[in-house]
Parts: C-alpha cells; sequence; structure tokens
C-alpha cells in the first residue's frame, strides 16, 4: 500500500489526502470538516457511489438492500457492527436498491441482500445473502 491514501468523504464527496499512519487517528474531511470515518456505513446514491468506488484507496464494502426485505434487515446490525470493527480499513456503504434502481441495474443484483467490494472502480468480490456479524467480517477479509 502507499503512503498516502485518498479517503472520500462520505458528506461532501471529496477526496482526501491521507497519511497512511494517520488513518486510525479520526482524520476529517477538509473540506467539510466531518469526520472521514465515524463507524457507520454510508448511504450512497449514484454520485456519491461513484465518488467513493473509484476513488477511494481503501476497499468499499456495499451491502444493496431495500427497505421491504426481511433478510436485508436482519444482516443491518451486523454491517453496522462490521463498519464499526473494520474501519478504516474498509469504507462500508448501503445502497437502497428502491431508491438507486439504476445502480442496483447496472450491477445487476437480482436478490437482496447482495454484498459487493470495490477498490479503484473495480468490483473484487460479490456475496449474495444474508450474513450473520462473524461470517461477514470473515468474507471480507478474505476477499478484500
Ligand atoms: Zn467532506
Amino acid at each position: 500500500m502507499q503512503d498516502t491514501l485518498f479517503i472520500v468523504c462520505p458528506h461532501c464527496g471529496a477526496a482526501n489526502r491521507v497519511p497512511q499512519d494517520r488513518l486510525n487517528e479520526k482524520p476529517n474531511c477538509g473540506r467539510c470538516k466531518a469526520a472521514l470515518f465515524d463507524g457507520h456505513p454510508v448511504e450512497l446514491d449514484g454520485a456519491a457511489f461513484e465518488a467513493q468506488a473509484t476513488r477511494s484507496d481503501v476497499p468499499v464494502v456495499v451491502d444493496f438492500w431495500a427497505p421491504w426485505c426481511g433478510p436485508c434487515r436482519v444482516m443491518a446490525p451486523a454491517f453496522a457492527q462490521a463498519a464499526k470493527s473494520l474501519e478504516p480499513r474498509y469504507r462500508f456503504a448501503k445502497v437502497n436498491t428502491e431508491e438507486q434502481p439504476q445502480l442496483a441495474s447496472r450491477f445487476g443484483i437480482r436478490s437482496i441482500p447482495t454484498l459487493a467490494v470495490f477498490r479503484k472502480g473495480r468490483e473484487i468480490a460479490r456475496q449474495a445473502g444474508a450474513m450473520d456479524h462473524a461470517t461477514l467480517v470473515r468474507w471480507i477479509q478474505t476477499h478484500a
């Protein structure tokens, strides 16, 4: 990994350069001053997805979900818990497939929840179906 990482602000979308050794010191966004990582998954629309998925130097773990989906609701706490334990090595994000149907169709999401990991604009892993916290963490660390 390089010494300086691009971290995309979950609030304003600015790409911040953060020295690798400062990643754990709760860095703030240079533009909007908000925390770059706050231990919570960030909800993405199309533009925010583009910024996170293509510009972030840390892998972005995306939960494609929908409000009416029971297994999605079951997995949500595990996903939030994973964000708390694995940030800032990964960015955790959610895409509501009802509000962002263009993202769901672009990535051919056929069942939800579907988890996908993106790095520098490339999808590097995908798994359909709900996972518990331990399985989720293991899956992420195995694939990204
Ligand atoms: Zn910002």
